[in-house]
């Protein structure tokens, strides 16, 4: 193992003068060059521009104009256009493009002097659970390759699970950042709607999707988290509010904190191992002076078909500005207009990217609007309100980010209701806008980790990040690294 540094420790590192940007992004992308092939977890790199930005990061260093993050490596979900590197969104559809331009949240970056490893495979335009639905292959499980590192920001949670990077970029329109954050043994956190930029960030369901942090520690997503966000003119969802120091309650004292405990996320749908991972967590909780209460989130079942309806009818709009004329594939035989739209969009898509498509233009259409759309709306508000009605009686709810550890490669059998199912204790917090993070809590039986998942009301990330960080003083399972 030579590269286990947190993005702390990379930071200090730099700041020290003990290493050099370019040394750091050397060591990386030698162990990158060495163990990526296991996993399948990068699929864009491009070394002369790696170490470009390396030695600009030194320059910076030694005329004393670094942040904390200049030199820090960083690793970007194929879902961020980025000057200069192709952006596919791991589709055929744009296997093509380089991007013109560069995301806020990436540029926001950049401009602290952070370093781009490369970029990080991903499930086709975002949509799945299991990073199987990628043009460029699956990514494997770095705790073990028959096994899923669940998705769509599998790419990002493997390389940091694998050493590969101290820090990723993930996003999340339905658990995407904290499912695979819990599948790969490290700490994501989707932010509340509207606090990172999207812009630049390819749209799968705009009203629900969210830019985050990736990382081992939940001190490192704070701080990263501190660097990506803030308002955009560009993005007209993006929220005006003054800039917050996410780390200011880091070493807040948790006594007194209420957790509450979703009595349908303690049900049957959840594997005993997940079970056993929650009451360490609980278990640390209360040592520290945390007081838990039951609460309940009714609606929680009726998420899945209301997320489902609203992101495939999101989709199939946002997606059909990829017809073959302004860029991306485009089909090479046709006879005319009409054919060279579908033959582009029957090349370019995958299966999973056209069952969405269909969905939503199902949902979307006339005679059928009211009875899904509207419907999927009206859940939306109902499941949202659970929400307020539960944090009435507590600050922070605890639960499971996903019913079990990371499955098999192929155990979805091609069965998309099965992989939809297992997003029922992520996805209601996209629909109700709110911030939660996915920390480490144990291991399965099997050997693969486990994550458990901190949900907070709107604006609460300092107090879900001052959550995480103490419950990792207190245990090491953020800090176990597969033997790769
Ligand atoms: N698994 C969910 C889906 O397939 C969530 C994906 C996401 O958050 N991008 O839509």
């Amino acid at each position: 193992m030579t590269t286990p540094y947190t993005l702390k420790q990379a930071s200090e590192l730099l700041q020290s003068k003990q290493i050099s940007a370019v040394e750091l992004a050397g060591e990386y992308l030698k162990a990158i060059a060495a163990r990526n092939a296991a996993i399948n977890g990068y699929i864009t790199l491009d070394e002369e521009k790696t170490l470009a930005e390396a030695r600009a990061a030194d320059a910076r260093i030694a005329a004393g104009e670094a942040t904390a993050l200049t030199g820090v490596p960083i690793a970007y979900k194929d879902i961020f256009c980025q000057t200069g590197w192709r952006s596919a969104c791991a589709s055929k559809m744009l296997d093509n493009f380089v991007s013109p331009y560069t995301a806020t949240v990436v540029q926001n970056l950049l401009d602290q002097g952070m370093v781009t490893l490369g970029r990080t495979n991903m499930d086709e335009f975002a949509m799945g659970s299991a990073n199987e639905n990628s043009y460029y292959g699956a990514t494997k499980n770095p705790w073990n390759t028959a096994h899923v590192p669940g998705g769509s920001s599998g790419g990002s949670a493997a390389v940091i699970a694998a050493r590969l990077a101290p820090a990723s970029l993930g996003s999340d329109t339905g658990g995407s950042i904290r499912q695979p954050a819990s599948h790969c043994g490290i700490t994501g956190l989707k932010p509340t709607y509207g606090t990172v930029s999207r812009f630049g960030m390819i749209a799968y369901a705009s009203s629900l999707d969210q830019a985050g942090p990736m990382a081992q520690t939940a001190e490192d997503c704070a701080i990263l988290l501190n660097a990506m966000a803030g308002f955009d003119e560009r993005d007209s969802t993006s929220l005006e509010r003054e800039n917050e120091d996410y780390t200011r309650d880091l070493n807040r004292p948790l006594k007194g904190l209420k957790i509450g405990l979703p009595k349908e996320y303690f049900g049957d749908g959840c594997e005993a191992d997940v079970k056993t991972a929650l009451h360490n967590t609980i278990a640390i909780l209360r040592e520290q002076g945390a007081e838990t209460v039951e609460v309940s989130l009714p609606q929680t079942a009726l998420s899945i078909p209301a997320y489902y309806v609203l992101a495939s009818a999101e989709a199939s709009t946002n997606l059909s500005r990829y017809d073959g004329v302004r860029y991306g594939h485009r089909a090479a035989e046709f006879a005319n207009l009409e054919e060279m739209y579908a033959n582009t969009r029957a090349e370019g898509f995958g299966s999973e990217v056209k069952r969405r498509i269909m969905i939503g233009t199902y949902v979307l259409s006339h005679g059928y609007y009211d009875a899904y759309y509207i419907k999927a709306q009206k859940l939306r508000r109902l499941v949202a309100n659970d929400f307020q009605t539960a944090f009435a009686d507590c600050d922070l709810i605890l639960g499971p980010t996903a019913p079990s550890s990371a499955p098999q490669i192929g155990s979805h059998g091609g069965d998309p209701l099965k992989a939809y199912l297992s997003d029922i204790y992520t996805i209601a917090v996209n629909l109700a806008g709110l911030p939660a993070l996915s920390l480490p809590a144990g291991f399965c039986r099997n050997g693969l980790p486990i994550g458990v998942q901190l949900i907070g009301n709107h604006f609460s990330e300092a107090r879900l990040l001052n959550a995480a960080h103490q419950i990792q003083l207190a245990s090491d399972w953020h800090t176990k690294a597969p033997a790769l």
